[in-house]
């Protein structure tokens, strides 16, 4: 899926059909339900999933889904604060680098670009 509006290009693991016909992106992670919560990355990512299937419908999402190893499943809404955080989150993830990034092993692992990210921390 591509979303012009969004700048985005991705495709979630499954799309579920709800009763109502609206499709709802499910993203599968092999690992069991983090014990501090559903990682701001994850979330990200199922925004991501929401903005491009919203792009594409005349019927909106109305929520994603986090599937974990464990069989836990997290449920993110997609509304006002989740767009609002997940342009917020491109905006500042394309702003030109200003060479000031301080990586270290209490941020970077956590961070949503560590795979990208040059600079990152490994020990
Ligand atoms: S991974 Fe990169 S961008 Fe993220 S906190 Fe570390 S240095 Fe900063």
């Amino acid at each position: 899926m591509r979303s012009e509006t969004w700048g985005l290009v991705g495709r979630p693991d499954e799309l579920l059909r709800l009763s109502d016909g609206r499709l709802v992106p499910v993203e599968v992670k092999s690992r069991s339900f983090p014990r501090r919560g559903v990682p701001e990355s994850h979330r990200l990512q199922v925004y991501a999933y929401l903005a491009l299937l919203e792009d594409r419908s005349t019927a909106p999402p109305p929520f994603g889904l986090l599937r974990y190893g464990d069989g836990t499943e997290a449920r993110l809404p997609w509304d006002e604060s989740a767009r609002t955080e997940l342009a917020r989150t491109l905006a500042e993830a394309r702003r030109p680098y200003d060479g000031r990034a301080r990586p270290g092993p209490g941020r970077c692992p956590r961070c949503p670009w560590f795979d990208a990210c040059d600079a990152r921390w490994t020990g």
